[in-house]
């Protein structure tokens, strides 16, 4: 396991493994500013799986982009295990939407998965041991030397969720991950969601605009306003922890969760905002 984040400044002491503190996001353009993201708090303690759900033009990319350490905040903090983040932390992984131009096609699936363990100076035969393990886990054990153009959509994200847990995360954040990919393929993606989470005890924050698959997948769903963005409302998911794509769909609770969230969207799409 990683431990000392690189990107990391210093912080106050926290009992969550990630912390969003009044993050604010300004855009500064040419002559013109635009506030993306207003005042986005929660938390995510160690072992959950947090969908964030929210329309389209809510923040989702930004927020996610200022958690990786990819883009700096206006104002207010990202804490990750007690640290500020500054920069990309290497007890991260992320899963990006756009597969296709995340791994490398030059490289096999074994080379594209081992890369990240090598710039982390893993040792040979834990690295091995790792890639095979996580190629196992993801149903690729069969393609270690397949380069990705020679594989499909699904399979190629697949692979992207493969090297994200083969680097053994403390925190995996997923982008809109299956937005990309045919319906079938996105509930076999979505089952490996939870599978690997329930597995590896990695915590996972999913970013979605899919009310659905927030509700199929997440412990707890933080539904966003529009932008500029702010926390509307978090709903916990009370449904059974063992889920499946036929049962658990056709529960009336889901049906109920799902109503709910798509009211929340639909009033934020609407321009709605919280009281104070
Ligand atoms: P989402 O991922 O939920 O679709 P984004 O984070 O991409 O939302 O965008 C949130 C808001 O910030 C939108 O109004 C968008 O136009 C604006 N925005 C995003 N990126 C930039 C940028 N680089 N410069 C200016 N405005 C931006």
């Amino acid at each position: 396991m990683t431990t000392a984040p690189t990107g990391a400044g210093t912080a106050g002491t926290s009992t969550a493994l990630l912390d969003v503190r009044g993050l604010r996001k300004v855009y500064q353009g040419r002559g013109r500013s635009v506030e993306a993201v207003r005042d986005l708090t929660f938390a995510v303690e160690a072992g959950e799986l947090v969908c964030i759900v929210g329309p389209s033009g809510a923040g989702k990319t930004t927020l996610l982009r200022c958690v990786a350490g990819l883009l700096g905040c206006t104002s207010g903090e990202v804490v990750l295990e007690g640290e500020r983040v500054t920069g990309p932390p290497r007890g991260m992984a992320v899963v990006f939407q756009e597969y296709g131009r995340s791994l490398f096609p030059w490289m096999t699936v074994r080379q594209n998965v081992e890369r990240p363990l090598k710039e982390k100076r893993v040792p040979k035969a834990e690295r091995r041991r790792l890639v095979d393990e996580a190629l196992e886990a993801v149903g690729l054990a069969k393609v270690h030397d397949a380069h990705p153009w020679q594989l499909s959509g699904g399979m190629q994200q697949r692979v992207a969720i493969a090297r994200a847990v083969a680097y053994e995360p403390h925190i995996l954040l997923m982008d809109e991950p299956f937005a990309a990919v045919d319906a079938q393929t996105r509930a076999d993606l979505e089952d490996l969601v939870r599978s690997l989470w329930k597995r590896l005890g990695v915590t996972v924050l999913f970013v979605t605009h899919d009310i659905d698959e927030s509700v199929y997948l997440g412990q707890r769903v933080i539904v966003l306003s529009n932008s500029p963005t702010v926390v509307l409302e978090e709903v916990p998911i009370d449904l059974p922890d063992e889920r499946d794509q036929l049962t658990t769909r056709a529960e009336p609770r889901f049906a109920e969760l799902r109503t709910r969230i798509y009211k929340l969207v639909q009033r934020a799409k609407d321009g709605h905002r919280p009281a104070g």
